[in-house]
């Protein structure tokens, strides 16, 4: 028997259930202009954010890619949007005072609400909906911890929370494992495939040329603006975006020494009976850990039947078999009743880190570039995008508390070998 076949139906897909719905297109190649206003490198939220604001803007703008549009992250996540970021609010007053964090969350809920002002402005349906977060604790002692982090944020920035006891976590899941945890009720589930399908034709409404299949090889200065080098032609553009993050490549090589990719995994359930999975997350949350390296589930947004799951983050085995076999013996430790559930879809995704494990926004070489967002890229690219476009255009709110030096190592030249364990290394609390 093959590895993974016992977990996998017979029809499974190695590609992302949400393309189901939203499917990708084989586009061809196009002959890209000889000039641009701006040339976008990267067709993901927040490339596309981007390209959006400046054609209504009035500018000419052209988004490259590499492969079909929506190749990377962008159609590969979990859809959850939240106010996530891997420093928390009590960590980032204890080293930087209360100011600096209170600057650093206000934005991570301007990014929220970007992604809701987006879906209403552009009338995106991608079944965004209002569902709540319960973040796990997988022991008392990170049940404690999670309620003093939380009172923080609820005293400091008037956000809310109930804590849910292991006695209580019941109405929420039905599972032993966790030691209660932390409902958010304001927090969002939406289908990716759909948000992004959705930006990409608000884009190309507003007049912006997608050059699918057409990487970027290099990006040139040249006066005042840039050549950028694509497979037979050199296009002229005043202003450079890349938006490329886990994917970032030798483009731009500065940027390719301080983006560290690394994988993430997903998989979509066969159907069982709606009344069963409904037993098992019967709070309808999105429900994910609170470990450094995360294991995450909800029911998919437009199938009642299916339980999305996720995890392994960062493991390099490009064998998506081998993966599967693991996330099932994972989610069986979470639902033993699972055992015979198998698996209509699994994927891989690159997210993309940096080395203080914040997102950033910023200028290089003249180059504008927004990358690093671990996991928190829907909402974070949403805002990025926009300020990217504000930037350019010259106009208010373009600045950023995560506009900040963007930091390299002398040991990172772009080979992400290591990352696994440094992963292994953060996750040393989890257990
Ligand atoms: C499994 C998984 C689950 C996740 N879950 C969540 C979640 O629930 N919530 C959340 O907020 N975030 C989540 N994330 C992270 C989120 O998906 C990303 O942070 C976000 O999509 C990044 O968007 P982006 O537009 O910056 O980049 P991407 O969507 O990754 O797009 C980058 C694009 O650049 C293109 N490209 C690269 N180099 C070149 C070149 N030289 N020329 C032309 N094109 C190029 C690539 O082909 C790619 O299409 C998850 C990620 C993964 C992998």
């Amino acid at each position: 028997m093959q590895a993974g076949s016992r977990v996998l139906t017979e029809n499974c897909s190695f590609d992302p259930y949400w393309w189901r719905a939203a499917p990708h297109k084989q586009e061809p190649a196009i002959a890209p202009p000889r000039s641009t206003d701006v040339a976008i490198i990267g067709s993901g939220i927040t490339g596309l954010v981007a390209a959006l604001h400046l054609a209504r803007g009035g500018r000419q703008v052209t988004v490259f890619e590499a492969h079909e549009p929506g190749y990377g992250a962008s159609t590969r996540n979990a859809g959850y949007v939240g106010r996530t970021l891997k420093h928390g609010f009590g960590e980032l007053i204890e080293s930087h005072g209360l100011p600096f964090a209170t600057q650093i969350y206000g934005e991570l809920m301007d990014a929220f609400l970007a992604v809701k002002e987006t879906v209403e402005s552009e009338n995106i349906a991608c079944h965004y909906k209002q569902q709540g977060r319960l973040l796990l604790a997988t022991s008392p002692a990170m049940y404690e911890a999670m309620a003093h982090e939380f009172s923080l944020r609820e005293k400091h920035l008037r956000e809310p929370f109930a804590m849910v006891s292991r006695g209580e976590q019941a109405s929420e899941i039905g599972t032993e494992r966790y030691s209660g945890g932390v409902k958010i009720e304001d927090h969002v589930g939406l289908h990716p495939g759909l948000y992004h399908q959705g930006l990409l034709d608000a884009a190309r409404a507003a007049g912006v040329t997608i050059a699918a299949h057409t990487p970027v090889l290099r990006i040139a200065r040249e006066g005042a603006g840039f050549i950028v080098h694509v497979p037979q032609a050199q296009v002229t553009a005043r202003d450079v975006v890349v938006a490329t993050n886990g994917y970032s490549g030798d483009a731009f090589p500065w940027l390719k020494r301080r983006v560290m990719p690394f994988d993430a995994y997903q998989t979509v359930s066969e159907p069982m009976p709606a009344e069963r999975l409904r037993q098992l997350l019967p709070g309808d949350r999105t429900y994910i850990d609170w470990n450094f390296n995360v294991d995450w589930m909800r029911r998919a947004p437009d199938d009642p039947t299916r339980i999305v799951f996720g995890g392994l983050t960062g493991g390099r085995n490009q064998d998506l078999r081998q993966m599967a076999e693991r996330l099932h013996v994972r989610l069986l430790r979470i639902f033993p009743e699972l055992t015979g559930l198998r698996f209509d879809n699994i994927w891989t995704g690159k997210c993309g880190g940096t080395l203080d494990l914040y997102p950033h926004i910023g200028r290089h070489d003249g180059i504008h570039y927004a990358v690093g967002y671990c996991f928190a890229g829907v909402p974070m690219g949403t805002l990025f995008g926009q300020k990217l476009a504000r930037r350019i255009l010259g106009g208010k709110g373009g600045d950023s508390a995560f506009d900040r030096p963007l930091p390299s190592s002398p040991f990172y030249w772009g080979n992400p070998w290591f990352v696994p364990h440094a992963i292994n290394w953060l996750s040393r609390h989890d257990r």
